[in-house]
């Protein structure tokens, strides 16, 4: 396989046949796929990104087949990842960037642990401040976010800065990390990335470890990236502009079911056949 230009855009149908040609009629391929912006639009607020009937039959049909499996791996919380995705899928389902996971049989795995003594002080402090108007605070297990999509740009702005001078204050150990997503900041420990997801998905499931195909759409996409295998694809979404350590680049949700459509109707075997989104 040729490998492109960084970030490079590819039709989903080209960048579906490179993926069944790498996998070939034996290996295992494991999906991890953002939720927000890659298999469904971003929304206003977060509980109106819902997964639809299409999706959730094609996710499901693509982690039925025995040679494939699928995890979801988004920023939200346990809870709202589940009403999300609307009802169950053979897909793992891994909330707060990775940090919990509910399996398809429904068992529940952490990957990493809950950071609760060095987040405290912050979650103390937040309560305590009046943030500017539109601006919303979401206590998750693993981490504190901030939602800036209600607030005009200098309100966004101005909240950033106070988070990172309230994490800067309490985090002397400086075991946080704020990142910036999409009209959202958020307070994490070190070691919580999309990269975990990678880690454990690589478990070699037929013998030989797995080929991973990764798609998201932001900056907390690029931790899955970063930690995948030469040969392994990482896939960005959206426009070029954002540096990506990804090798091909769709435009948006459509183009990335289309893609998933294409691997599904390209796999091997009989019984598995696509359905139309
Ligand atoms: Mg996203």
């Amino acid at each position: 396989v040729v490998r492109p230009a960084v970030g490079a855009r590819i039709s989903p149908d080209h960048l579906a046949s490179l993926v069944l040609g790498a996998t070939g009629r034996t290996r295992h391929l494991a999906f991890l796929l953002d939720f927000d912006g890659t298999l469904v639009p971003i929304a206003k607020r977060p509980e109106l990104a819902r997964a639809d009937a299409a999706l959730r039959v094609m996710l499901d049909r693509l982690g039925s087949h025995p040679q494939v499996s699928v995890a979801v791996v988004s920023g939200r919380s346990r809870e709202d990842l589940l009403a999300a995705m609307g009802g169950s899928v053979r897909a793992s389902l891994f909330a707060e960037h990775g940090g919990v996971g509910v399996l398809p049989d429904g068992a529940v795995v952490f990957l990493t642990k809950p950071p609760n003594g060095d987040l405290l002080p912050v979650r103390h402090r937040v309560r305590e401040v009046t943030w500017p108007e539109g601006v919303w605070v979401e206590e998750k297990d693993m981490a504190l976010a901030l939602h800036t999509r209600g607030a005009p740009r200098d309100g966004a702005a101005r909240a950033g800065t106070m988070l990172r001078q309230i994490v800067g204050d309490v985090d002397r150990g400086q075991r946080l990390r704020v990142l910036e997503g999409k009209e959202i900041l958020e307070v994490q420990p070190r070691g919580l990335h999309k990269g975990l997801v990678v880690e454990w998905l690589r478990r070699p499931q037929t013998g030989k470890s797995p080929l991973l195909v990764a798609i998201g759409d932001d900056r907390t996409d690029e931790d899955a990236f970063r930690s995948l295998a030469p040969g392994d694809f990482a896939i960005r979404v959206g426009h070029a502009g954002e540096p990506t350590a990804a090798s091909f680049r769709l435009l948006d949700p459509p183009e990335v079911r289309w893609f998933l459509q294409g691997v599904l109707i390209r796999l091997p075997g009989p019984g598995f056949q696509g359905v139309c989104v």
